[in-house]
């Protein structure tokens, strides 16, 4: 993996002097990172299946996010090694009973095994919201431990050219459904940035990618005096946001959660200015 990006880190940094707790953030990043460079892909999803969905994208973007032609062509017995790999590096500074729970419940049940991972690569949020409440375990912690171990295979699928203007609703990634939060310029390009599975989908910049809006007086964006790198972008129809950074600015991003953390303050000015990331309501970014 590539360094990380020194504007974002600086800027993360200075973040965390006023919001210590931040630091959690950081550390749960952290361990994905670690993960994903030590990980076999080809252990957890069918070799065969991965390589037809594939050549089904080449041949026609499908409506359906990419990743969930995947349901039922993973191993049961890899994703609990990998879930309980992901969730032990996080208990080794997180006490979290909930995540212990998680783990125990994954070791006595196959049948939940398989149905969570399939959830997952469904995006079914609302699943996990009411999961969480039976296992006891944070939303947003369960969903980055049963997430993490399909990126690998999400990231084997995110083969969209990035000369190619692609169309997309509800910011919903076309890899993996989750919902996106984020966006990268470059060379003047604009490309929606997945905060899951890294996929770039290049996008006309004058659209509102969650409701469709054109009309460029009510497509708008905010910045931070002194900070043009970093744009709070928003449709007045829609009243949602995304987070951009222009990497002609601040060069390589290659991790999107140190994307994402290192704007947190954006996400606080969008709420004071009464935007959300979704007006769907159903899917969450994790
Ligand atoms: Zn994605
Ligand atoms: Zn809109």
């Amino acid at each position: 993996m590539a360094e990380e990006n020194s504007f974002l880190r600086a800027r993360f940094e200075e973040l965390k002097t006023e919001h210590p707790k931040l630091d959690i953030l950081d550390f749960l990043r952290r361990c994905r990172v670690e993960y994903l460079l030590n990980i076999d892909l080809l252990k957890l999803v069918d070799e065969i299946a991965l390589y037809r969905i594939k050549k089904q994208i080449r041949n026609k973007i499908p409506e359906t996010p990419f990743g969930q032609e995947l349901e039922n062509n993973f191993d049961h017995s890899e994703y609990l090694i990998q879930i309980e790999n992901v969730g032990n590096a996080i208990l080794s500074r997180l006490e979290d009973p909930g995540l212990k729970n998680l783990i125990e419940l994954f070791r006595k049940d196959d049948n939940i095994v398989r149905e969570i991972g399939n959830c997952v690569l469904k995006s079914e949020y609302q699943y996990f919201v009411n999961r969480a409440k039976t296992i006891g375990i944070d939303v947003d912690l369960l969903t980055f431990i049963v997430d993490t171990p399909f990126i690998p295979a999400y990231r084997e699928l995110s083969i969209l050219d990035p000369e190619e203007l692609y169309n997309v609703r509800n910011r919903r990634c076309l890899v993996c459904g989750r919902l996106i939060n984020l966006g990268i310029y470059k060379r003047r390009k604009l490309y929606l940035f997945c905060k899951l599975c890294r996929t770039r989908i290049h996008v006309d910049q004058f659209r509102c990618h969650n409701c469709g809006n054109t009309d460029s007086y009510q497509l708008c964006f905010y910045m931070l005096e002194g900070q043009p790198e970093l744009k709070l972008e928003y449709c007045k129809v829609c009243k949602t946001y995304f987070k951009t950074a222009d990497e002609d600015k601040i060069g390589n991003v290659d991790d999107p959660l140190l994307l994402d953390i290192a704007t947190l303050d954006y996400d606080s000015l969008a709420q004071k200015k009464g935007l959300s990331s979704s007006n769907t309501k159903e899917h969450k970014p994790s």
